[in-house]
């Protein structure tokens, strides 16, 4: 079975997504990776986003791994190469948009989704899981949360690296991302149908993951 969790940057997907397959013995899956992972390739190919040739023959040459191995992370990597912690940085980060925006990329990301799912219990997160990538399952969550408390969380998050950031690029960076993400032709990112929403701004992981759980039967 497939849980969904869709929402903007900050929200508290991503650690919802892993206490909650943690609590229910699903694996975590998070599809952002796989989109980072795309754009680190592209960075170090050169690949010139508005050639449609160039961005297909990159994506028949992507050697891209997922290991789902350890029960609450998920590891990317390009040949042999675990690039887990190089996709967080700037450059990829300022880039992903775009690269994710390219429907030859997301055309080969949904297929893979749902090829890698279909055994086992996943909670996946990302953009589009609820509305494109699996519109049937039978649980869908929207997580959304206050601009500012998303930019503070954010903020902890690189502190937690050891990263210096400046909230006010933090800030940019989630309005540019919000805007580009859901924006964009194809996937944009919007609230499934019938999903359930979960306003975090107020909330401890705890809090949110209980309140997901309390919608799910299994
Ligand atoms: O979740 P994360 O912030 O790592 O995602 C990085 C980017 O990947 C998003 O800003 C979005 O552009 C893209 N993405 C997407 N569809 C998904 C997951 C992520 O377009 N399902």
């Amino acid at each position: 079975m497939v849980i969904t969790i869709d929402g903007a940057a900050g929200v508290g997907k991503t650690s919802t997504a892993k206490e909650l397959a943690k609590r229910l013995g699903y694996q975590y899956f998070d599809t952002g990776a796989m989109y980072r992972a795309v754009t680190l390739f592209f960075i170090r190919e050169k690949v010139d986003l508005s050639s449609k040739s160039d961005v297909i023959t990159s994506l028949r040459a992507i050697k891209l791994k997922i290991d789902f191995s350890s029960e609450s992370e998920m590891k990317v990597f390009l040949d042999d190469d675990d690039i887990s912690l190089k996709i967080r940085s700037q450059e990829v980060t300022n880039k992903v948009s775009a690269v994710s925006a390219l429907p030859d990329v997301r055309d080969m990301m949904v297929k893979i989704q749902r090829s890698f799912t279909l055994n086992g219990n996943f909670i996946v997160e990302g953009r589009d899981i609820g509305t494109v990538v699996f519109p049937d399952a039978k649980y869908k969550f929207f997580l959304q949360a206050d601009y500012d408390i998303r930019a503070e969380r954010r903020l902890a998050d690189f502190e937690r690296l050891n990263e210096a950031k400046n909230i006010n690029d933090i800030k940019e960076d989630l309005e540019k991302r919000d805007k580009y993400d859901s924006t964009r032709k194809l996937s944009p990112l919007k609230k499934p149908d019938n999903a359930i929403i979960i306003d975090t701004t107020n909330c401890s992981l705890e809090e949110q993951v209980n309140e997901i759980l309390k919608h799910i039967e299994i």
